[in-house]
């Protein structure tokens, strides 16, 4: 007799920076199975994959330079230079782009795909087998000082915004990748970046914790009234990236009932913060089960990164996501817990971010 895996609905994925990068179509490669990345909708559905939050990304232009060039061994880790801010031109029209790439996925998908609006729809759509996706700003660089542009994205489906991504904008300071450090790294949120957190809890939006700096995210926990959420990160404790969370950050997320999507970037997984990937998917376990003895499985999630980052090679894509589901598992979570980190933290705690 085999155990029944829990459905998964995910905190982070760029495939909608890689299909508007990639896709000469800009959307159906979506619907094919690919070689190449994490995520499309048939190694989801082999990978048990019910939904997640699709993050647009805009990414510097290339004569800004790419990751390599900025990156810099330290001896003991490295350090990488942030790019610099980027104008709001580029970032309003790939915004916009990339949107509707995903609004396209839908029509496209002929009731597959669902682009969830509420808690509700996402539980409708878990039921019923559509893939459920949620839209999300990865750094809020397509949002004018004003915050008209929330109000407008709020009515196609925006539900979740990163202030920040790890570059500086004009919301706030981005927390950099760095190894070994704390998070606590440069100044925090500007007083447009605190605007945005109120207009974000006044409309229902998720305000994402993941790639603010310290000062960043203490200026959030001391504004928002909705439970803290970092979509994708891990345990500074277990691994020292900048990107990761300290104790009492993981502590104060779980004091508000919010919840932390654990990332499966290798470089925020081990210990030693290495670009290999052939860590083993206990990895991913071992955070999630740090998180959950220090403050409770309540506050577990899922965070993968799909299309972008490097994540272990034992898991491969999307469809090897049951692999993932037995390694917590024989991290000792029952299976009650399980379904809790799969899907139901999430659907918490989106339920009570956009009442309803
Ligand atoms: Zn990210």
């Amino acid at each position: 007799m085999t155990t029944p895996y829990p459905p998964i609905f995910d905190g982070h994925n760029d495939t909608l920076m890689v299909l508007y990068e990639n896709d000469p179509e800009r959307g159906p490669l979506f619907f094919q199975r690919g070689q190449k990345g994490h995520l499309d909708l048939p190694r989801a559905r082999e990978g048990g994959l019910a939904g997640g939050l699709f993050a647009v990304f805009v990414d510097n232009p290339p004569e800004d330079g790419n990751y390599g060039d900025r990156r810099r061994e330290t001896g003991d880790g490295y350090e990488v230079a942030l790019p610099p801010a980027i104008g709001y031109e580029r970032a309003i029209s790939t915004t916009l782009a990339q949107i509707a790439i995903l609004l396209r996925l839908e029509r496209l998908s002929e009731g597959q795909v669902k682009v969830a609006r509420s808690a509700a729809e996402i539980e409708a759509c878990l039921a019923a087998g559509v893939f459920a996706a949620v839209l999300h700003l990865e750094g809020a660089e397509a949002i004018d000082p004003g915050l008209d542009a929330l109000d407008v994205l709020y009515q196609a489906g925006l539900r979740s915004v990163g202030p920040v991504w790890s570059r500086p904008n004009i919301f706030g300071h981005g927390v950099p990748f760095k190894f070994p450090t704390s998070p606590d790294i440069g100044p925090g949120l500007t007083e447009a970046g605190k605007a945005l957190v109120k207009a974000c809890n006044r409309l229902g939006i998720l305000v994402d914790l993941a790639h603010l700096n310290e000062k960043g995210f203490w200026d959030v926990a001391a504004l928002s009234d909705a439970p803290l959420v970092a979509t994708h990160t891990a345990a500074n404790a277990l691994c020292r990236s900048a990107r990761n969370l300290t104790d009492r950050q993981i502590e104060t997320i779980a004091e508000s009932g919010g919840v932390i999507g654990i990332s499966f970037f290798v470089a925020d997984l081990r210990p030693d913060s290495r670009y290999d990937l052939e860590t083993p998917l206990s990895l991913i376990a071992d955070h999630a089960r740090y998180i959950a003895d220090r403050v409770g499985v309540d506050h577990v999630a899922l965070g993968s990164d799909f299309n972008g980052a490097r994540v272990p090679q034992d898991l491969g894509d999307a469809s090897g996501l049951p692999r993932l589901l037995d390694a917590l598992r024989a991290a000792g979570f029952d299976e009650d817990e399980l379904r809790q980190v799969a899907y139901q933290n999430w659907l918490r705690v989106l339920r009570a971010t956009w009442r309803g």
